[in-house]
């Protein structure tokens, strides 16, 4: 196994569980000081509502061990030799290199922030959000604040990276060069709103505008925006996505595909002879457009570590394919979406129509009611469902899932219009507003 994580330690899991230790023995490479940790965890302890960080890690090597899984941390796979079945790897604490040889190998090396070449980049005080490394010394800083903090790049991780400083008194700036945050996965009638409720809590937000440079000798003291503004920053946290970690694969002759990532079959079986591949750093299907993509999300990879390490351990199993649904929330904002937009779906040459609905989470008299906006998206003529985007109050995002359920089983809008969802007043109004969003879009289908 390359890379310890989701991808990595779910495929060894579940080979073992298959193969006894006299049948298959397994040995995990991971680049850092944990295995099996949950990356998504990380700004919630950055935020201080996660203690102790070490409770975002699932398994420790020795718990591997147990499991007879052998678990090298900081030992970094430098090279992989097909024609030999081996990996060059690196011993980090040590600085000494060995070969291991290998019948099979599974690739989970994951994703690596995006970092632009952009003056001032590496001044202390700059940070990445993506290891538990990155998060204890975050949260070291947020512990030593309050200050100014800008968040550059409006997507997931960088919202939820605010919403830590905010939630800890930091004045918190988010720019971003797109027209709105979420950009990659909300429409901007949508994101506007993600965007209204950060600003009515005192985060600024900043839209269209590139970070030039970086300002400061020792530590971070600015940012520096096109157009002139200068930002205020005693930390800068990168939030600009990320990009699967391909190249040691691409560099053994592994093929990578239109994204970019490793290109795998439903199986998870790569290019090449009994390597697999799963996670961030791999491709996976788009079950409504079936076309490959790469989403960075942490259920794909647990799943398609899983279907992998099923095979490896003499399973049959092939992996259905994704709809890229995601959640995440700024402060008391939720936000989710699945399946495509109506700009994705014509672009995949699907003829689509979209509707949106406004109404609150819970019946409109209940003192807790808050708003919360749906936009669905229908296959124009046969109704079918391709997408939903979902932003309110609490609990407004999990209505998602009845959406990615619905997509999954090619429902059609007006099947999910009648589908008896739960009521009581607490939860939604008699009609939920899954079931307005439904009829609207199935109208406009028609
Ligand atoms: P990774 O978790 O990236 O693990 C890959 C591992 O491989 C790394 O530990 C790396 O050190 C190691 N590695 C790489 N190259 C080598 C090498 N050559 N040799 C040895 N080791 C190597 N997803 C969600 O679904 N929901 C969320 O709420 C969510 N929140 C997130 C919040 C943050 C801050 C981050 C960073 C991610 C979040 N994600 C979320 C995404 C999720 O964490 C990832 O999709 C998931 O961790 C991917 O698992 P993976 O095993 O494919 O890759």
């Amino acid at each position: 196994m390359v890379g310890g994580d989701a991808a990595g330690m779910s495929a060894a899991s579940q080979a073992r569980r298959r193969r006894s230790p006299s049948q298959l023995e397994i040995i995990a490479f991971e680049r850092s000081g944990w295995v099996s940790y949950s990356a998504c965890g990380e700004p919630y302890h950055v935020a201080g509502y996660i203690d102790p960080l070490e409770r975002l890690v699932a398994r420790t090597p020795a718990a591997f061990a147990e499991m007879a899984i052998e678990a090298h941390t900081r030992h970094e796979v430098r090279e992989i030799d097909l024609d030999a079945r081996t990996v060059t790897v690196e011993n980090l604490r040590e600085g000494q290199t060995s070969t291991t040889p290998f019948d099979i190998l599974m690739i989970g090396t994951g994703a690596t922030s995006f970092k632009p070449s952009i003056a001032g980049m590496d001044l202390p005080g700059v940070h990445e959000l993506r290891t538990l490394d990155d998060a204890k010394q975050l949260r070291a800083i947020v512990d030593a604040g309050p200050g100014n903090a800008v968040i550059v790049g409006g997507g997931y991780i960088g919202l939820e990276a605010a919403e830590a400083f905010h939630h800890r008194g930091w004045q918190v700036t988010v720019v971003t060069a797109g027209a709105s945050v979420l950009d990659r996965t909300l429409d901007t009638d949508m994101s506007g709103r993600v965007i209204e409720s950060m600003e009515a809590i005192g985060i600024r937000v900043v839209t269209e505008t590139k970070v030039r440079c970086i300002n400061g000798s020792e530590h971070v003291v600015s940012v520096g925006c096109e157009g002139g503004e200068i930002l205020p920053a005693d930390v800068v946290v990168l939030g600009l996505g990320s990009r699967p970690v391909a190249e040691l694969a691409a560099d053994a002759g592994i093929d990578l595909g239109p994204t970019g990532a490793i290109a795998v079959d439903d199986h998870q079986r790569t290019s090449a002879e009994g390597v697999f591949s799963a996670g961030d750093c791999a491709e996976t299907m788009h079950r409504v457009t079936g076309r490959p993509v790469n989403y960075h999300l942490g259920t794909i990879a647990n799943k398609t570590g899983r279907v992998a390490g099923i095979n490896i351990g003499g399973g049959d199993i092939a992996f259905p394919g994704v709809l890229g649904t995601a959640i995440t929330k700024i402060c008391q904002t939720e936000v989710a979406s699945t399946g495509l937009r109506r700009a994705e779906a014509e672009e995949a040459g699907i003829d689509a129509v979209e509707a949106t609905a406004t109404g609150t989470t819970t019946a409109g008299y209940w003192p807790d009611a808050t708003t919360m906006r749906i936009k669905a998206v229908a296959e124009r003529g046969t109704g079918r469902l391709l997408g939903a985007q979902v932003v309110g109050g609490p609990g407004a995002a999990k209505r998602i899932d009845v959406f990615a359920t619905a997509i999954w089983n090619d429902m059609s809008a007006r099947d999910l219009a009648w589908t008896d969802l739960a009521y009581a007043p607490p939860f939604s109004g008699v009609w939920d507003l899954i079931h307005i969003a439904a009829r609207k879009v199935a109208d406009a289908a028609s």
